[in-house]
């Protein structure tokens, strides 16, 4: 099998060696700790937590983070190397990039220096693991909408609320919650608070059902009469919504890249799979109408591959804006679901078959144009800077 048949032969520039040596090392602990136990996690609607301290151990967690905390010290090259080894094994239960690069990234920027030296450590070292509870069961894309609520009771807050669709909600050490801290005032009355596993009051509700990512634990969360000392106040108290918006679009970078090595790896699956299986006395891929489907799809997949790295790039200089954070996760999500449609309809029955990759990178993919912002949402963004 050619294994490189769907690659770009373009070379990428955005990693340098050390970059390269780091994603040797990533990759052998993929191939290691996580590729061979997925399904068995998927079965389980969880990926343990011992994973997660063993990646800590190795530091392959908050590969951004200061070293003063214990981070890697690295840059986003470190982090997308982690997100894309992950995607191209399709390990999509396993959450790093979410507590590495979303989570983390707000108590790193906003929390207190108490409490960064208090919870950063453990983050790193995958002892905490980190949720971010902004969707509540009433309100999704409109974010200043949120209804929990939190108020100031003397040295604390007290937290009154619910939140649902909450990845890693059950494994999650500490919580971020999305409150209102002041209802008058619109997006200018958004707090973060972060709430600890255990605190008397705040529990888990059902792991959520889906229909992909079935190793990603997913979440309804419940607040009532949670109280949390006013020190877990992330960042200034009813500035939440400016902090969420300066880091978005982090997390959309995140979905992009994830989306530009799914369609890749599923390409050359495709590949090898339509030059092996015969129908009617010819390979599938000697069809024209497939073989001119997978040439488009290789054109279009490098042509993104180009503009990811350049975001990559431009992310690492910081130059990289809300609305190009928003282009690449609209169209990387939305050509990684038409294009992973089309791959799984060369395998036939086989595509549908859960044992396949292809069908089941096609289930997990479906999400990634609704969460982090839906598509319509992408666009709303991007337009407004016509
Ligand atoms: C698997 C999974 C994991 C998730 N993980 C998390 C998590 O960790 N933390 C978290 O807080 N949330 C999480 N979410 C929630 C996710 O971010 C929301 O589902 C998403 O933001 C959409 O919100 P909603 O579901 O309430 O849809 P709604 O906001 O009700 O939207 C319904 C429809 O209206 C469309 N729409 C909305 N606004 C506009 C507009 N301006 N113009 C046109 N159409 C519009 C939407 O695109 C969508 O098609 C997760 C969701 C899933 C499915």
């Amino acid at each position: 099998m050619d294994t490189n048949a769907a690659r770009p032969s373009r070379p990428r520039t955005v990693f340098t060696p050390e970059h390269e040596m780091f994603r040797e090392q990533f990759r052998r602990f993929v191939e290691r700790e996580i590729a061979p136990h997925h399904r068995d996690w998927e079965r389980a609607g969880i990926v343990p937590r011992e994973v997660w301290q063993k990646a800590g151990a190795q530091g392959f967690l908050c590969t951004m983070l200061d070293p003063e905390y214990g981070g890697a010290g690295g840059d986003f090259g470190h982090a997308a190397i982690i997100i894309e080894e992950l995607a191209r094994v399709n390990a999509s239960g396993v959450a790093f990039q979410l507590h590495s690069d979303i989570v983390v990234p707000y108590i790193g920027s906003y929390a207190s220096e108490a409490r960064k030296r208090e919870w950063l450590p453990r983050m790193a070292a995958g002892e905490i693991i980190g949720a971010i509870a902004m969707t509540e069961p009433g309100m999704g894309s409109d974010l200043k909408a949120v209804r929990t609520r939190a108020v100031r009771d003397g040295d604390h807050w007290v937290i009154n609320g619910a939140k649902t669709f909450i990845s890693s909600g059950q494994n999650a050490g500490l919580v971020i919650v999305v409150c209102k801290t002041d209802p008058e005032a619109g997006r200018r009355g958004v707090s973060l608070i972060a709430v600890e596993e255990g605190t008397p009051g705040f529990t888990k509700g059902r792991k959520l059902e889906k229909i992909g990512m079935h190793a990603q634990d997913t979440s309804e969360l419940f607040f009532e009469d949670v109280r949390v000392p006013v020190g877990n106040l992330i960042g200034e108290e009813n500035g939440g919504f400016r902090h969420l918006m300066h880091q978005l679009p982090q997390e959309r970078l995140v979905i992009a890249v994830r989306a530009a090595t799914s369609m890749e790896t599923m390409l050359e699956k495709t590949i090898a799979y339509t030059k092996e299986r015969q129908v009617f006395g010819h390979s599938v891929f000697d069809f024209q109408v497939h073989r001119f489907k997978l040439a488009q799809a290789k054109a279009e997949i490098a042509m993104f591959r180009v503009y990811v790295d350049d975001c990559i790039a431009r992310h690492m200089k910081g130059e990289l804006s809300g609305e190009e954070a928003a282009a690449a996760k609209l169209l990387g999500t939305e050509m990684q679901n038409r294009l992973l449609d089309d791959f799984l309809q060369m395998h036939g029955g086989y595509g549908y078959m859960a044992e396949y990759e292809i069908g089941r990178a096609w289930a997990d993919a479906r999400v990634g144009r609704i969460y982090g912002g839906s598509s319509e949402v992408m666009r709303e963004i991007i337009a407004r800077t016509l």
